[in-house]
């Protein structure tokens, strides 16, 4: 299924693009969470976390790969960051393709997570 990413990956709908290569993409996030947010995508399509196989697994850590480089690059390494990646609608997904969330340029809290009742699982 085809999302907004894919529209990002071919140019039909424009992004701030701050990194490029054969595999993946890094734009700035149209909404901000932090003074910098930005998200890195694969240009494969892998839906969610939960579509992640043996045969594509090496694609994750090369997001996390760019990220790390973008860090430096941005001088945010050292300080610190926050890599994220949201699965399916608890985890708070909204675009159904990976990405990874890098957030910098502000200490983070914990938990993440909304100060709801816990579900049972
Ligand atoms: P998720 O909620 O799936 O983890 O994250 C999706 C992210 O994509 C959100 O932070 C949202 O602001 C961002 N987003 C959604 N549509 C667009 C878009 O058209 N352009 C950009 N740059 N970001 C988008």
């Amino acid at each position: 299924m085809s999302t907004i990413f894919d529209k990002i990956i071919s140019r039909e709908i424009p992004a701030e693009i701050v990194y490029e290569d054969d595999l993946s993409l890094a734009f700035k996030d149209i909404n901000p969470q932090a003074p910098v947010h930005l998200l890195i995508i694969p240009k494969q399509h892998i839906a969610t976390i939960n579509d992640i196989t043996e045969e594509n697994r090496e694609i994750v850590g090369h997001l996390y790969w760019v990220a790390a480089k973008i860090a430096a690059q941005y001088d945010f390494a050292k300080d610190g960051y926050r890599v994220v990646m949201n699965c399916n609608e608890d985890g708070g997904q909204s675009v159904y393709h990976i990405h990874l969330h890098l957030l910098a340029g502000i200490t983070m809290g914990w938990p993440p997570f909304a100060n709801n009742r816990p579900k049972q699982v």
